[in-house]
């Protein structure tokens, strides 16, 4: 008899939509089969008028928690009874976990990014970094680099939706955090570039470089790079974004999204189970590699 799914096993959802997509459910029952720990993760399709509902039954069938993907990121946490202090900086959730009835809501977009960037022997902390983005992933990545030591990030956006948000980030992280945070507008491509000189990482944290934008990056040429600036995708499909290119090109130490993805999923995984991912494991089978 199959013995993988017994009456103990417990259950970790990931609540989204659209979600068939994810890789979610293979990297976490990968990791869980291998550390022989006893439980499952299963993808949902919930979306906001169903995330309510949703909350309720995870609390009903007693799960161990989930994750939270789009668009229930900035929503779910009106459910939930406390946040850790990033998700309450970022007022966005993408990790539930219940412990007997008390749901605790958890953002580890942000401590992925880091952790991959000290996997990588990358050391930001004390220095400046120059980061373009104001989204979901933009914030949890600016909050959780203020809140781990960052000394300065300069914030580039396009005067979009997201505008307001980074206002919003720049405000919150000079007031609870030692770091000092600037926003500029991203049409102003002097300003990037003088920014990005006396850096010690850049980053890109938008959709640019991913389908539909694949293949364009909004830096117009070699000269914005150093070879001794580090440069960061957290796109991840393609592996190899058009910014990434250029910046190898021209010298720089880059890497992309992969380990951010990884460690991102570590770190719920840790606050599930108690313990880290098999790392080496999971980057041999999602084949990471650095640069
Ligand atoms: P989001 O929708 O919340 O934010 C989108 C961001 O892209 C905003 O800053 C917006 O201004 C910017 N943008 C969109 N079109 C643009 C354009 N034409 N020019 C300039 N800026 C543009 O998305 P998100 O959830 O923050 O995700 C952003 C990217 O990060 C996506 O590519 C996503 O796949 C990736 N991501 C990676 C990881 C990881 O673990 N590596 C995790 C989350 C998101």
């Amino acid at each position: 008899m199959a013995e993988r799914i017994t009456g103990h096993t417990e259950l970790i959802g990931l609540m989204a939509y659209p979600i068939r997509h994810s890789s979610s459910p293979a990297m976490h029952n990968e990791a869980f089969a291998n550390l022989g720990l006893d439980y499952a993760y299963i993808a949902f399709e919930v979306d906001n008028d169903s995330l309510e509902d949703a909350v309720k039954g995870l609390r009903a069938l007693k799960m161990r928690g989930s994750n939270v993907s789009m668009p229930n990121k900035t929503v779910v946490h009106k459910y939930l009874d406390k946040l850790s202090p990033a998700a309450e900086m970022c007022k966005a959730v993408n990790t539930i976990v219940n412990d007997n009835g008390v749901l605790t809501g958890h953002i580890t977009d942000g401590i992925g990014y880091m952790a991959a960037l000290k996997d990588n022997h990358i050391d930001v902390i004390g220095k400046k970094m120059t980061i373009v983005g104001a989204g979901g992933a933009a914030t949890a990545i600016q909050v959780q680099a203020a809140l781990d030591g960052v000394k300065e990030i300069s914030i580039f956006n396009a005067r979009d939706k997201f505008w307001d948000n980074a206002v919003e980030t720049v405000k919150k992280i000079n007031e609870n955090t030692e770091c000092k945070a600037a926003l500029y507008d991203l049409a102003d491509l002097d300003k990037l570039k003088e920014e990005m000189e006396d850096s010690y990482l850049f980053t890109n944290a938008t959709g640019v470089g991913m389908k539909p934008l694949e293949g364009q990056t909004y830096i117009p040429d070699k000269s914005f790079f150093r070879p001794d600036l580090i440069v960061i995708d957290i796109v991840y499909f393609p592996r190899e974004t058009a910014l990434l290119k250029m910046a190898k090109e021209a010298g720089c130490k880059t890497m992309n999204g992969l380990g951010m993805m990884l460690f991102q999923g570590s770190a719920a995984f840790e606050l599930w189970t108690g313990q880290p991912m098999p790392i080496e494991y999971m980057k041999e089978i999602l084949d990471i590699k650095y640069e």
